[in-house]
């Protein structure tokens, strides 16, 4: 190995906002056949936005009632809702008893009552009964929302359909990946139509959706048993195992703390085809250490 060189490439990259943690990384790069893409905040700007509320009772309650339970959480999908509350200026109540299952939702007690807002999947966990709220959540999905579900004292009691846009620089990262013979592999703990909506339009042929944290580290383990090298790009909490698991883990600089600590390339800049220019930086320079 040629240090020099490693340091120059890394240089070069710290210049276009791409932090290289490990020079192993930066050499494994250059190997990478598939690129795992998380879906929410990756290749969507991760601002998702309330855009239907199909309540039992009454739609201002319900909003509230979910913002309560979400208002300390840090998901983008928590945000927004909390955001939309307050659009509406509604009074949202404490909470007490908040806890966050990551890849779910979260739990709270609010005005003495239990809380929940998440996927169906959690609620189901609890053994909440849908109230007949199946066919609203499929006609959401179906549209390509994101869709939490919300429930009080074991009941549920209406469903939130949030939408988010795709980024505009991820089309051009995935279609720099396919020219370059990398397989794009998106990997989402969303429902599976909204992942479809999103990969179909950026072209990606291989989706994993509603998958838990450990689920995307188990599909990034199954690639390399099958003789892949592994490169994932992510942003949230619920990313950080499959950043650790892939041969070269690589965070958008916004995420959390976690998967930036969780990663060997940060993505400072605010640009997903910066990780096409990594890999670039990555085999000039191992090229110029052989
Ligand atoms: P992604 O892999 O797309 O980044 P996550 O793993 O963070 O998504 O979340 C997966 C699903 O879990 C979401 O689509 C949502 O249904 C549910 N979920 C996660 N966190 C929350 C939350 N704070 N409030 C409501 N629902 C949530
Ligand atoms: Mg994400």
């Amino acid at each position: 190995a040629a240090p020099l060189a490693i340091v120059r490439g890394a240089g070069d990259a710290a210049d276009l906002g791409i932090i290289m943690r490990t020079g192993e990384a930066f050499q494994t790069f250059g190997k990478v056949t598939h690129v795992m893409l998380d879906k929410t905040g990756t290749l969507t700007e991760g601002r998702p936005a309330v855009r239907d509320i199909e309540a039992l009772g009454d739609e201002n309650e319900l909003l509230s009632l979910a913002a309560a339970a979400e208002q300390a959480s840090e998901h983008p999908l928590a945000r927004a809702i909390v955001e939309a509350a307050r659009a509406r200026r509604l009074e949202v109540p404490d909470a007490e008893q908040f806890q966050s299952v990551t890849g779910f939702g979260v739990t709270a007690t609010v005005a003495g009552a239990p809380v929940l807002v998440g996927r169906s999947s959690l609620l189901e966990d609890h053994s909440v009964d849908l109230n007949g709220l199946a066919p609203a959540i499929d006609r959401l999905e179906s549209a390509g929302r994101t869709v939490v579900v919300v429930a009080r004292n074991g009941d549920a009691v209406g469903v939130i359909g949030l939408g988010d846009e795709v980024r505009h620089d991820a089309a051009e990262a995935v279609a720099q990946m396919k020219r370059d013979g990398l397989v794009p592999v998106m990997v989402t703990g969303d429902n599976a139509r909204a992942a479809q909506v999103v990969a179909h339009r950026l072209g990606i042929d291989q989706v994993h959706a509603g998958v838990l944290p450990d689920g995307k580290a188990q599909i990034a383990r199954d690639l390399q048993h099958g003789g892949a090298k592994v490169a994932m790009v992510g942003d949230g909490i619920n990313d950080a195992p499959a950043l650790m698991q892939a041969d070269v883990g690589i965070a958008m600089g916004g995420g959390t703390d976690i998967a930036v600590e969780s990663a060997d390339i940060i993505i400072v800049r605010d640009d997903v085809t910066a990780v096409m220019t990594a890999r670039a930086i990555s085999r000039s320079s191992y090229r110029r250490t052989l």
